[in-house]
């Protein structure tokens, strides 16, 4: 099973998942990042730097199981943000991650 726990921000509050363009970071304090988690109490999200969303292509940060879509024209990564086409994604939460940044144990 995937272990499934979601992250803190910086005062201990626990982060929901949420694709979501932040306005400033918690951590780093950069803005206009791409965030996949967020903070209800501080009104701000962690940007994909600061806390990496799972990246190994079987669950997303809400535990939903991802595929790999070998057709998604105008989308682009949730990590490096590059344009794609194909990837690894949720539908639900709309996260895709793009085959450079998946990665694999093994
Ligand atoms: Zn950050
Ligand atoms: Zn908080
Ligand atoms: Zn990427
Ligand atoms: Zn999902």
């Amino acid at each position: 099973m995937n272990q499934f726990i979601l992250p803190y921000c910086p005062k201990y509050h626990q982060l929901q998942w949420k694709s979501k363009k932040i306005q400033s970071c918690l951590i780093c304090l950069k803005a206009k990042k791409l965030s996949q988690y967020y903070c209800t109490e501080c009104k701000q999200g962690v940007c994909n730097e600061c806390i990496k969303p799972p990246l190994d292509g079987f669950y997303c940060g809400g535990n939903h199981k991802m595929q790999f879509m070998s057709n998604l024209p105008h989308h682009s990564c949730d990590l490096c943000e590059k344009s794609i086409s194909q990837a690894y994604s949720c539908r639900t939460c709309d996260f895709d991650i793009c085959e450079n940044c998946i990665q694999f144990d093994e």
